[in-house]
Order: structure tokens, then C-alpha cells, then sequence
């Protein structure tokens, strides 16, 4: 069930909601819709009279199994926060830089490049999910520290990789927003740690993930107290290889229509191919992307690792620019976060 809270109603109209739930043996979470309001989802039934509590608006008994990252019954999109950059305002972010953290210097480097092109986000993986035992890993905390480094210089907050529960804590010592890759996308355990881990989360599509599955990954996030879900579609497998993966730039549209939370696309891993990026960047926000996550270095061919996708600062600024052009003109008669109202089927 999906019980609403209204923005003026007091703080324990939540908690007894809560409570006559729990009494009954029913899960159930909060979630703030940061507007003030609150939404309980609530696994199972309840009837009205255990209900009837000042304060609630409204009371949903059939819905997505997303209970809190469902769209259903809200008015609102959410607005994810990364250091000062906030994500889903309908002002697309761009997220850059090296697939994986090389050295400091470079990462400096790059940084202050990407910053220069209109990036607000510096993207660098140190725990890498490398389809070879044999290649290269990341440098772990080391890398980490570069990226720290990247930051205070340039003042631009950090995403970088977590693959493992363990490590959650170390990466957000060191990063804004946490990422999680399509590899470990069905990775509860992982899932619930970063959802504990108050901060901002990155969730990538799993390859073969259903679009239903993807939502249910951010569920669990959402579900272990963390509201802060950035999605990102990443490309997935289909009968064809011509290119590395096939951007489903349809879940983009789909996915924000489904929930309230932003959605990125990544048209490095989306294509795995240098001459598509600067089109299917494009094509995202044409889509209605809230941003894109893509991978950058002076000398795209020496980058360790995905060097095959990776653009070079200059085209990025191009990206950068046409994009702002293409948002602009998009807005003038489509709103990209208008609401559909949804029926639950
Ligand atoms: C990455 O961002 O470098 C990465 C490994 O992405 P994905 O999990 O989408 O493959
Ligand atoms: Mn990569």
C-alpha cells in the first residue's frame, strides 16, 4: 500500500502510520517526497480505520512492486544533490572523466580539462569490474586519493565505482555519489550497504536487467533508508555485436515516466565506439536524460582501460554545448519531468 502524508501534517502522523503497520506484522518505510510530504509503502494490507490518522491524504492499495521509487500518487521529481550539483532540475549534468584512475597527475589533468568543457561532475573508476583477472584492477585507494586530490583542486565532486559491501564505506570516504555497475546491479548485499551509506547513489542498469528489475535494485536502496538514486541506463546485450552494447535510449523516457528519480545515459559503455558518443549523447537528452556519464582523456588511445570509447576534452566541450543548445529548444514546448498519471496495472 502507498499511504501519503501531507507536507503540513506533523511528524507523528508518519510515525503512527508506521507503527499500525508494524503492530500488524506489515513492513513498511518512509520516504520524503523533499517537498515536505512523505510517502509510507507499506507490504501488505491495512484497513481504513487503522488508517484514519490526521494527515493522510491519500491511500493507494494497487501499485508498481517499487513502492517507493514508483511515480504513482506524486507530484513531484526528485532532485539528487552530488556535493553542491544538483541532479533532475531539467538542467542535464554531465559526469567525466577516465574510465580508470591512472596516476594523480593525469587525474588532475583531466579533471581541470573536463571542468574546462562544462562538466560539473569528475567520473574515475579505482575498484574496477575488469571482464580479465589479468587486466588491470584499479588502483584501489590510491586511486581514490588521486580523486580526492582532482576534487579539491577543481572543486568538482567525485562518482567513483564500489563493487563490494566491505568497500562501501572506504569509497564514501573518499567520493559525493557512490556508483554501482551493471555488474552488480542484482547485488542486494551491495544494495543495502550503499542504501546505509548517506550518500548519493549512481545505479547502473544491469546489461540484462529488465527495466522492472532495475527499478526493483533502486527499491532496495530507497528501502534502506537512502532517497538519493541516480539511474543510469548503460546499454544492454541484444543479438547484435556490432557494437558493444545497444543504448535503450526507450528505458530513458519509460523510466521517468515510471519513477521520480533522475536518469542519466552513458554512451561510452552504451556504444563501446569512439565516432557514436557525440550522437548518442545527444540522442540521451533529446530522450530526456537528466545527464550523461561519459569517459574522457587527453589521449583517448593510451587510457588503461576502455580506450576504444573514450573522447578526448575537445569533443566533450562540443557535446557539452550542442546539448545545452538542444535542452534549450526541447523546452520550449515539452516539459522532459512533465508528470503521466499513471494507472497501476
Ligand atoms: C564504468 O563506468 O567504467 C563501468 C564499468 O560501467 P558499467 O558498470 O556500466 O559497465
Ligand atoms: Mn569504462
Amino acid at each position: 500500500m502507498l499511504v501519503r502524508i501531507a507536507s503540513h501534517a506533523a511528524d507523528s502522523s508518519t510515525e503512527i502510520v508506521l507503527a499500525n503497520a508494524i503492530a500488524l506484522g506489515l513492513d513498511a518505510r518512509a520516504l520524503s517526497d523533499g517537498h515536505g510530504g512523505v510517502t509510507v509503502a507499506i507490504d501488505g494490507d491495512m484497513h481504513d480505520g487503522a488508517l484514519d490518522i490526521a494527515g493522510v491524504v491519500s491511500i493507494q492499495r494497487k501499485h508498481k512492486p517499487y513502492m517507493l521509487a514508483t511515480r504513482e500518487n506524486r507530484s513531484t521529481s526528485t532532485v539528487v544533490m552530488v556535493g553542491d550539483v544538483p541532479i533532475g532540475t531539467g538542467e542535464p549534468v554531465v559526469m567525466a572523466g577516465p574510465c580508470v584512475i591512472e596516476n594523480e597527475r593525469d587525474t588532475v589533468e583531466i579533471a581541470r580539462m573536463v571542468k574546462d568543457a562544462g562538466a560539473t561532475i569528475l567520473r574515475g573508476g579505482a575498484f574496477k569490474p575488469r571482464s580479465s583477472p589479468y587486466s588491470f584492477q584499479g588502483l584501489g585507494e590510491e586511486g581514490l586519493q588521486h580523486l580526492a586530490r582532482a576534487r579539491d583542486l577543481t572543486g568538482l565532486p567525485v562518482v567513483s565505482e564500489v563493487m563490494e559491501p566491505d568497500q562501501v564505506g572506504l569509497v564514501a570516504h573518499y567520493s559525493d555519489m557512490l556508483q554501482v555497475g551493471a555488474r552488480n546491479m542484482h547485488n542486494t548485499p551491495l544494495l543495502k550497504a550503499v542504501g546505509r551509506s548517506g550518500k548519493p547513489v549512481l545505479l547502473k542498469r544491469g546489461f540484462s536487467a529488465t527495466v522492472e528489475e532495475w527499478l526493483m535494485s533502486a527499491e532496495y536502496i530507497l528501502a534502506s533508508g537512502n532517497p538519493d538514486v541516480v539511474l543510469c541506463e548503460r546499454g544492454i546485450r541484444s543479438f547484435d555485436t556490432a557494437t558493444r552494447f545497444t543504448l535503450d535510449l526507450n528505458a530513458v523516457p519509460l523510466a521517468k515516466e515510471l519513477t521520480h528519480l533522475p536518469v542519466i545515459v552513458d554512451p561510452s559503455h552504451g556504444t563501446g565506439k569512439r565516432s557514436l558518443v557525440e550522437r548518442m549523447s545527444l540522442a540521451g537528452l533529446a530522450a530526456g536524460a537528466d545527464g550523461l556519464i561519459i569517459e574522457v582523456h587527453p589521449n583517448p588511445d593510451s587510457a588503461a582501460c576502455d580506450a576504444s570509447q573514450t573522447i578526448t576534452p575537445d569533443t566533450l566541450a562540443r557535446i557539452i554545448r550542442k546539448g545545452r543548445a538542444l535542452t534549450e529548444l526541447l523546452a520550449e514546448d515539452f516539459d522532459p519531468i512533465a508528470l503521466t498519471v499513471l494507472s497501476a496495472d
